[in-house]
């Protein structure tokens, strides 16, 4: 797919050059460096070389470490261009990758980091979609300033996803009003989310982020047994109770063989608004050390914020001020898509079947 646009010249030294640096430029990004085939092309434009990169995985942004690297090798003058292509092999419907982000205990920020994922995945080049597993307590509504307003019918059997800031979502929120899902029982439940998922028509989707409901009960396991993950992302803070609770969503998904691709740990410190100091509120280094204990990556260590809190109480898009605040999540979501990555390349050659039962 790569190799038939790719055009550079092998007699410039120049060009050969940026190949090779890329080639052996290593970041937990790029554990594998920048591969030849997906440099796409190199240009000179008058002055400085224009190398164009077509990546397999969401990390546009990525540019300007590039750039920087290239700086430190001596080669100046230099722009990179990353364009996202990820290779089609779908696991459910048009449906790329599905990325579960789970929690042992609710409140301890998992949708807030959800639609923070999807909306960083979507920043970096990516087709989003976003779907509220959260049944009992579905906040994505909120999140994305949508209260109150209702999808429109494809069909008579499929419904259109509401689009916000370039993601396709569903929730049960935008279908029943709140109180009736708090009381729904377990089957009927996993029932909602069979249909949520099936009936929509999610168009093609290269990430469908999905915020599971909180716990590690029967129903959690039940909806991940039903849907096709690559992975799931848990959520915690640094609290012992949410620790111990974290561990156990681990351990559920280990059970069903789901990889783990990466623990978040939200609230993890604060920074005094007046002294600047970094005050670890609920305990330090739990995340990393459940993390190593169980040999996942930790992914962020997002601080407790006055502007998450309060953005997302408005439904704003805080990715979009492309602050520190908005940084962890664009990191942890390039991480998370050079992992699937990873794993889909290295997993090439094995056909996995999901059947509907
Ligand atoms: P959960 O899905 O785990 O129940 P939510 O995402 O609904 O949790 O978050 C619970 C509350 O905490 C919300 O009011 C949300 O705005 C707030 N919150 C989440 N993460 C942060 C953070 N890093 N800083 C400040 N407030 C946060």
């Amino acid at each position: 797919m790569f190799g038939i646009k790719k055009f550079f010249s092998k007699e410039d030294p120049a060009e050969t050059e940026i190949v090779t640096r890329l080639n052996s430029y290593r970041s937990a990004i790029f554990p594998m460096g920048v591969l030849s085939e997906w440099i796409l092309s190199i240009t000179k434009d008058k002055s400085h070389y224009k190398v164009v990169i077509e990546l397999p995985f969401a990390a546009q942004s990525q540019n300007k470490q590039l750039e920087q690297y290239l700086v430190t090798q001596r080669i100046k003058d230099v722009r990179v261009l990353i364009q996202t292509n990820i290779p089609d092999s779908y696991k459910f419907k048009k449906i790329k990758h599905i990325i579960l982000v789970a929690s042992g205990k609710g409140g301890v920020g998992k949708s807030t980091t959800a639609v923070n994922l999807a909306l960083a995945l979507r920043g970096e080049g990516a087709k989003v979609g976003l779907l509220d597993a959260d049944i009992y307590g579905p906040s994505i509504p909120s999140l994305l300033g949508l209260v109150g307003e209702q999808p429109s019918a494809k069909d008579d059997k499929t419904l259109n996803p509401m689009k916000k800031y370039g993601l396709n979502t569903m929730s049960i929120g935008y279908l029943v009003p709140a109180e009736n899902a708090t009381v729904w029982r377990g089957p009927m439940a996993s029932q909602a989310l069979n249909q949520l998922l099936n009936e929509t028509d999610w168009g093609e989707l290269d990430y469908l982020i999905v915020d599971m409901p909180p716990g590690t009960g029967d129903i959690q396991l039940t909806m991940t047994q039903k849907l096709p993950a690559s992975g799931a992302v848990i959520i915690t803070t640094p609290q012992d109770l949410a620790l111990a609770d974290a561990q156990k969503g681990i351990a559920m998904f280990s059970q069903v063989n789901l990889p783990i691709i990466g623990l978040i740990e939200n609230m993890s410190y604060f920074n005094c608004q007046h002294c600047g100091e970094k005050n670890s509120l609920f305990g330090s280094d739990g995340g990393s050390e459940l993390a190593a204990r169980h040999g996942v990556p930790l992914l962020a260590e997002i601080p407790l914020d006055l502007d998450i809190r309060i953005g997302s109480e408005k439904g704003d898009n805080i990715i979009e001020r492309g602050d520190g605040i908005a940084e962890h999540y664009i990191y942890s979501a390039q991480l998370i898509a050079s992992m699937l990555q990873l794993q889909s390349s290295q997993s090439a050659g094995v056909e996995i079947i999901f059947t509907d039962d």
